[in-house]
């Protein structure tokens, strides 16, 4: 069978008869394997190693993002003198990666509502402890561009160079950021606020009848059926 569409960024391949087939990719075992032979030339250690692997899975690839990513988490938890096992929260400044560290080693997900993503678009994260306090204590780490100068590959990935001016250290960037490690990174103490839980009830949409919180219908209709409405059904049903 001949693929008529293969995206090898994603593994997705389909063929002529819409069967769409999720394939383990050579290019993800391949890199997985190159970063597995970097990070030990590397000398990263085992904690390290463990979290990059992990994350590399959850991830489906070792995108470059992402290992800084790990770094970037065990970074703040350093900082904030904290173990990977306590309950913490986390904010990440870009929906791109660096979430999905924060959700594989701190266990901040979005489904616990203890990881928020805002799309202020740097590649930045805050960590802090639980607290009954309206303000708390937390560590931000960032990718700091002063530093990311002494790294000329990685610098001209983040800034998303032109792609040919990228090309010629593609093969070495992995390794950079491995290498690399923290020395990109800075961090800072912030205060953050905390959100109080609020007490919720819950109402039925007046158009499809389904369920949602009280204080988010939108006269009388849910988000789904009023502003945030992202589906048509077919007609007739097919299900
Ligand atoms: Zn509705």
């Amino acid at each position: 069978m001949v693929p008529v569409r293969e995206d090898v960024t994603i593994g997705i391949t389909c063929y002529q008869n819409n069967i769409v087939k999720i394939i383990p990719m050579k290019d993800n075992k391949d890199s997985t394997q190159e970063l597995r032979t970097v990070m030990e030339s590397a000398g990263l250690s085992p904690r390290l190693r463990e979290y990059m692997e992990k994350c590399a899975e959850f991830h489906t690839y070792p995108a470059p993002g992402l290992l800084i990513g790990v770094f970037m988490v065990d970074y703040a938890l350093e900082k904030l003198s904290a173990n990977p096992g306590e309950r913490l929260y986390a904010v990440v400044e870009t929906r791109k990666c660096a979430p999905d560290p924060l959700q594989v080693i701190t266990h901040c997900t979005i489904g616990n509502n203890r990881l928020k993503v805002l799309p202020i678009g740097k590649f930045a994260l805050t960590l802090n402890r639980q607290s009954n306090d309206p303000e708390v204590r937390g560590v931000r780490v960032y990718v700091d561009p002063r530093k990311l100068k002494a790294y000329p590959v990685i610098y001209s990935w983040f800034s998303n160079e032109p792609k040919e001016k990228q090309a010629a250290g593609k093969d070495r960037l992995l390794e950079d950021i491995i290498r690399a490690g923290r020395n990109i990174l800075s961090a800072e103490e912030v205060i953050l606020g905390v959100t109080e839980k609020k007490a919720w009830t819950s109402s039925f949409c007046s158009k499809c009848g389904e369920m949602v919180p009280s204080d988010s219908l939108e006269n009388g209709l849910c988000p789904g059926c009023g502003s945030l409405s992202y589906y048509r059904k077919p007609v007739p049903p097919i299900l």
